[in-house]
């Protein structure tokens, strides 16, 4: 047997990786060998971890554990199809229950991921005929939902409910449907969409709202109900989505609104019908996770205590966290803007050897000239690890001309 490699059909791939290398922003894949925690083994070194969503620490929690391998024992490994043909377990309307109770709404859908929460429902909700009013740092899956969906897409500002009205008022008489869409939290800035302003704007004009939430889950509102519940700005929202892949700790994308909402789902929703469903070990999982939110508040208390200490300590010692010329972050996301990609690259290249992780992004991904490492703070971090990456970074950023 031999393995493949390139043939000439594939060439131009490796000419666009080479691009990539010469433009430094060319990048392998960092492998954990222990479990996803805020000190852990990457290619064989210890780092002091800054740049997992495990918001809560909840990915290691020991009654998460105990919930997946309790539902593996009696309900085995998978589901066995998708959910409109044999693969709808009790344990995934469980979970749907209990999300809805969570959020206070009448009914939610679990999808595969947030991904294909977001990309499966806008294109299923919206046809050619329809249009997309849409913050301009909205997730790539909002944006690939509304190509799917054929409608016309509306880009506006930043966080700018004016210019969402703009955009709405130029077509208030065309006949097509209007979906404004946000994000609750921006992954890359971590900054917190205007919801109440943009559901006013949204009801004067008769367009569906809808909020990606995916940052906000068990970060933002009481016990982690997110940005609707953060703003109270409860029953103005038609569609709100959440992650289960991220403060929940394991894996999924739920849609929460009306019960017709959600059947509506289950017929159009083309990830819905085409795709597999959860283990049932990711459902029980994904249970335990709300029962800890819902009786450990606590958990959400820890992590906005260490994200306002270490916001406070990077601005300290000179970093820019945003807030000049980029949004200011609102929430345990920080961003350390440095400009220039190759040495946002260069920069997390030697947090690393040093021992912390903390991802770089650049272009296409952030604007050219705001790349970045990015910061996100977990419940679970001590303060002896977050003083020891402060000094880290203060040494690091120093030596490479990034802070005086
Ligand atoms: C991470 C993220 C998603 C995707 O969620 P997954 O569950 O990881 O697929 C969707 N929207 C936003 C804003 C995100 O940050």
């Amino acid at each position: 047997m031999t393995i493949t490699s390139t043939r000439p059909q594939l060439s131009y791939l490796s000419d666009q990786l080479n691009q990539l290398k010469n433009k430094g922003t060319y990048f392998k894949l960092r492998v954990l060998e222990d479990e996803q925690d805020p000190v852990c083994t990457f290619d064989g070194k210890k780092v002091i971890n800054l740049a997992s969503n495990n918001y809560l620490g909840l990915t290691t929690h020991p009654k998460l554990r105990e919930a997946a391998l309790e539902a593996t024992r009696k309900y085995g490994v998978g589901s066995g199809a998708v959910r409109t043909i044999a693969g709808t377990m009790k344990i995934h309307m469980e979970l749907e229950e209990k999300i809805a109770r969570f959020k206070n709404v009448e009914a939610c859908v679990v999808f595969q991921s947030g991904f294909a929460a977001n990309a499966g429902t806008v294109s299923a909700i919206l046809g050619k005929e329809d249009f997309i009013i849409s913050d301009e740092l909205n997730h790539a899956s909002i944006i690939d939902g509304a190509r799917l969906s054929r409608a016309k897409i509306l880009v506006f500002r930043h966080k700018d409910p004016a210019h969402a009205e703009e955009q709405l008022a130029s077509v208030k008489d065309q006949p097509g449907r209007k979906l404004l869409i946000t994000d609750g939290v921006f992954s890359m800035d971590g900054d917190i969409g205007p919801l109440p302003a943009l559901c006013d704007v949204a009801e004067k004009y008769g367009a569906i709202m809808m909020v990606d939430d995916a940052h906000a889950s068990g970060v933002l509102g009481r016990n982690g109900r997110g940005t609707i519940d953060h703003f109270n700005v409860h029953g103005r929202v038609d569609v709100q989505v959440g992650t289960l892949s991220k403060a929940i700790g394991a894996l999924g994308g739920y849609v929460c609104g009306s019960r017709d909402l959600i059947e509506f789902l289950y017929h159009r929703a083309r990830p819905f019908l085409f795709s597999t469903s959860h283990p049932p070990s990711v459902a029980a999982t994904c249970i335990a996770a709300f029962e800890v939110l819902e009786q450990k508040p606590e958990r959400i208390e820890n992590l906005w205590e260490n994200t306002r200490f270490f916001k406070k300590e990077l601005g300290r010692l000179g970093f820019n966290i945003g807030g000049v010329n980029t949004p200011a972050s609102e929430t345990p996301i920080t961003p350390i803007i440095v400009g220039e990609g190759r040495l946002a690259m260069e920069f997390s290249r030697e947090l690393f050897k040093e021992g912390v992780l903390g991802t770089g992004i650049a272009f296409p991904t952030v604007p050219e000239g705001k790349a970045r490492i990015r910061t996100i703070m977990t419940a679970t971090h001590t303060h002896e690890q977050l003083e020891k990456a402060l000094e880290t970074l203060q040494r690091v950023g120093k030596k490479m001309g990034i802070v005086s």
